[in-house]
């Protein structure tokens, strides 16, 4: 019999606020002593009072509207009952009856097309602390600097049924909250995290098989092989009788490629959610909501649609800017620096993607100045700068984004000679010592040429204009 796998997503997103989602503590703990970002409202003190950080409500916000949800204009909170140490209060404010949004649709491309995946809701909550398990001292250290960063938590229908689509779908999701610059959604950072439920069926049957939940996946590589290995042995246990599946949390062992059972799922009745009677409903009105949608950014497929038709990009140029939107930013203000849409494109596509390869950064990893990026181009199109040296002063400006390419080519011996005497006296020189390479040229093997064209460059440290110095140097070869 053939199967088909359903899988539906819990992704957890934390939100890129200055401070925590019910006190004024830093949401940004990344290097600090542990407990250095605490008070008693995140440490979950007897009589503290919460209140809600308004910024973490308007990216909540802005977060359905990119994923297309209706936003409901009153939303609550509710208290999620679990004990655990890495939560003070022993319940977890989150939203149960009133989610900031519902009712949303992502599309994602894959290999067979287009598809509509359902966000069932979003919904606003406070992350736990961590807890640091010290072998050495057989103790277990606790840090509360992570409790109540802000996190959103998209729920999926379950409209995922492959490894590659899930893929598909984080990207889209990080895509678009990455535009809306609400979150940094970075798996290898912790702040985009993954629930993976999965269950199998047999191919066309619109029932639903055991499912069973995948917690705290942190990265895409994992959550496909835990994907496939899942599929696998539910079938298997389908098919063969090797066990029965029953619905539960498990854990996946990246290490050993295996899932293991850790408890029973849990349904929401045992969570005893209630409404928090220490924080008071939000009401959106029409200013707040209006004043949200009319920062939404440019969406990515209306930044492609103008990349092509207004400034003429190529639908390929335009694919590959829109995948991030640091990259379109730089692209965006280069261009309005040099007038050219091409090459602002080729300098970000070719020169800065190989730049951020050779340092293992991701796409949404570019810190470069688009003005500044723009005047280098400009510097090169002009003949200014030599296109090498133009690379050179680029990577430099990966370092340090106050470099001005003009003043930088000038202090640092970039600028390109016009000085022809000074050619000449070079190409003589090149011609001299390498008598072999010019009678191959002059017996007919044009490309002997570039062994003299490639000494004079390196002794003119790449500041000379390529066209005059092939003419000098044939010139030159002429005369014997
Ligand atoms: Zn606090
Ligand atoms: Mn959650």
């Amino acid at each position: 019999m053939k199967y088909e796998t359903v899988i539906g997503l819990e992704v957890h997103v934390e939100l890129a606020t200055k401070s925590k989602i019910f006190c004024s503590c830093s949401a940004h703990s990344y290097g600090a002593e542990p407990n250095a970002h605490v008070c008693p409202a995140c440490c979950g003190m007897p009589g503290m009072l919460p209140v809600v950080n308004k910024r973490v409500v308007d990216y909540g916000m802005k977060a359905g509207m990119m994923l297309n949800c209706h936003i409901n204009r009153t939303t609550t909170f509710d208290k999620k009952s679990y004990y655990y140490p890495d939560l003070p209060a022993a319940y977890q404010t989150t939203q149960w009856f009133a989610p900031v949004a519902v009712n949303g649709l992502v599309e994602i491309e894959t290999s067979k097309g287009k598809k509509s995946i359902r966000i069932k809701q979003i919904h606003m909550e406070e992350d736990a602390g961590k807890l640091v398990h010290d072998i050495r001292e057989d103790t277990t250290h606790v840090d509360f600097n992570r409790t109540s960063v802000p996190l959103i938590e998209i729920v999926s229908q379950p409209d995922l049924s492959s490894a590659e689509e899930v893929e598909a779908y984080l990207d889209r999701l990080k895509n678009l909250l990455r535009y809306a610059k609400v979150a940094e959604c970075e798996m290898a950072h912790g702040t985009m995290r993954c629930d993976v439920n999965l269950s199998v069926r047999p191919e066309g049957s619109d029932k639903l098989g055991v499912r069973t939940e995948m917690k705290n996946m942190n990265s895409i590589e994992a959550i496909k092989r835990a994907i496939e290995y899942e599929t696998a042995r539910h079938i298997d246990a389908i098919e063969h009788n090797t066990e029965v599946l029953v619905q539960e949390t498990r854990r996946w062992d990246d290490i050993k490629g295996k899932s293991f059972a850790m408890r029973s799922k849990e349904t929401a009745g045992d969570y005893r959610y209630f409404p928090d009677p220490n924080v008071m409903p939000v009401v959106i009105d029409d200013e707040w909501f209006n004043s949200i949608k009319a920062s939404l950014p440019e969406f990515p497929e209306v930044k492609r649609a103008r990349y092509i038709n207004e400034i003429g990009l190529s639908e390929y140029d335009a694919d590959q800017l829109i995948k991030s939107i640091a990259i379109c930013e730089c692209f965006e203000s280069a261009y309005a620096e040099c007038g050219s849409a091409k090459d602002s494109a080729n300098w970000l596509l070719s020169e800065c993607m190989n730049i951020l390869n050779s340092r293992q950064m991701s796409y949404d990893m570019l810190d470069v100045d688009g003005k500044a990026l723009g005047k280098l181009i400009k510097l090169v199109s002009e003949g200014k700068v030599g296109r090498a040296n133009g690379k050179k002063i680029l990577a430099d400006m990966f370092d340090n984004r106050d470099i001005d390419p003009e003043t930088y080519a000038k202090e640092n011996g970039y600028i390109v000679s016009n000085d022809t005497s000074l050619i000449e006296k070079v190409a003589k020189e090149a011609i001299a010592s390498n008598p072999r390479a010019v009678n191959d040229f002059k017996s007919g093997k044009e490309k002997a040429i570039m062994a003299l064209f490639g000494a004079c460059m390196k002794q003119l440290k790449g500041n000379c204009d390529p066209n005059t110095l092939k003419e000098i140097l044939i010139a030159e070869i002429n005369k014997i």
